[in-house]
């Protein structure tokens, strides 16, 4: 039998203003001793929003305090120094919200998340990604009790989030084929309700018509999406329905060129590969890609090709023990292939 106890959300709020509701939400949730830890600049760029959690003589709040501490070494007896809270909210990208759901995770307090921009699914998953003894890692840690997205403040977000944001979402296509792949070749097992949110998350996204995506509630659709994988990892218990090849191509360029492209956009490209290696809703991926314009952000870039064709042969070896599509030599011969066949591909990448 499969345990059923599964850590969700309880608060999500995504919406314009989405902010103004955290005052009386955190009341209503029983919250008043409450640790407000923020980005780099968030104080300044946010100053009116934080004020209303400040002045609010209902509320007893700790901060704000800038903290961004990725050292899971420092990080333990910071989280060890702190007095009890009722909850720890981080505002900020992906920084501040691994800090604070690490420490929030360590001494068991509720944890929020106000992402300032929506670069991957980290502001609603379990998983910090941290650094280990000089390695960046991906760490068990604590499921957000609440996910508060204000669109307001995602607007002003720089563009390149915005892509990688879009880059993680269609991730979710390969993924799941891999995950059943891998099922059918002998290897762990497909969580059904978990496959099914994963799915349903990627396609509210990828079927909106042409239009919307440059409208208001486009990001929404993102946002929840996002909203949505955390979730599906949490009902499977692994990442498998929102991380495949896709991803294990992103490790790879991780490796090779740390910190040079953000998650989604790495995730972004390495899924149109995959879907043209599985020959799976590569029309869809393509077409999505292409009228969101995040080829065309892509190209700016300038990757590598050599840079790209190394980081696909390093992925299997990631996770050694996983069976996607591209552990399989037919399927990495052809990922190889379609790099030097596919016309987009072709225009996408430097050949220096
Ligand atoms: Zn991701």
């Amino acid at each position: 039998m499969i345990s059923q106890a599964i850590a969700i959300p309880r608060l999500i709020v995504s919406k314009h203003h989405g902010f103004n509701d955290l005052p009386n939400a955190l009341k209503k949730h029983g919250f008043n001793k409450i640790l407000l830890i923020v980005g780099k600049g968030i104080e300044k760029l946010f100053k009116d929003r934080i004020d209303i959690l400040l002045y609010d003589r209902e509320l007893n709040i700790t901060g704000p305090t800038i903290l961004e501490e990725l050292d899971v070494e420092k990080l333990s007896p910071l989280a060890y120094q702190l007095e009890s809270y009722d909850v720890i909210i981080s505002m900020g990208g992906g920084k501040a919200i691994d800090t604070g759901k690490y420490i929030s995770f360590l001494r068991q307090i509720p944890f929020i998340s106000v992402p300032t921009s929506i670069s991957n699914d980290g502001f609603a998953s379990s998983g910090a990604s941290l650094m280990v003894s000089g390695q960046k890692k991906s760490v068990a840690a604590k499921m957000p009790y609440g996910v508060i997205a204000d669109l307001d403040i995602l607007f002003t977000a720089p563009e390149r989030f915005y892509f990688s944001g879009l880059g993680d979402v269609v991730s979710k296509i390969t993924a799941c084929y891999d995950w059943q792949y891998e099922e059918s070749h002998g290897v762990g097992h497909i969580d059904h309700y978990a496959l099914l949110t994963a799915k349903k998350s990627v396609n509210s996204v990828v079927r909106l018509p042409k239009p919307y995506i440059h409208e208001g509630l486009f990001i929404k659709e993102v946002v929840d999406s996002l909203i949505m994988s955390g979730i599906s990892m949490e009902v499977a218990g692994n990442s498998a329905p929102a991380s495949g090849s896709e991803h294990l191509i992103s490790h790879a360029m991780d490796k090779l060129v740390p910190g040079r492209y953000l998650h989604g956009v790495q995730v972004g490209i390495a899924t149109y590969i995959m879907s043209l290696t599985q020959e799976y809703r590569m029309n869809r991926v393509r077409t999505f890609l292409t009228e969101t314009g995040f080829f065309e952000h892509v190209k700016a870039l300038n990757i590598n090709r050599k840079t790209m064709i190394e980081a696909i042969k390093l992925a299997p070896g990631i996770k050694p023990n996983r069976i996607t599509t591209l552990h399989h030599e037919k399927y990495m011969n052809k990922a190889l292939n379609v790099i030097e066949e596919d016309e987009i591909l072709i225009d996408l990448f430097a050949m220096s």
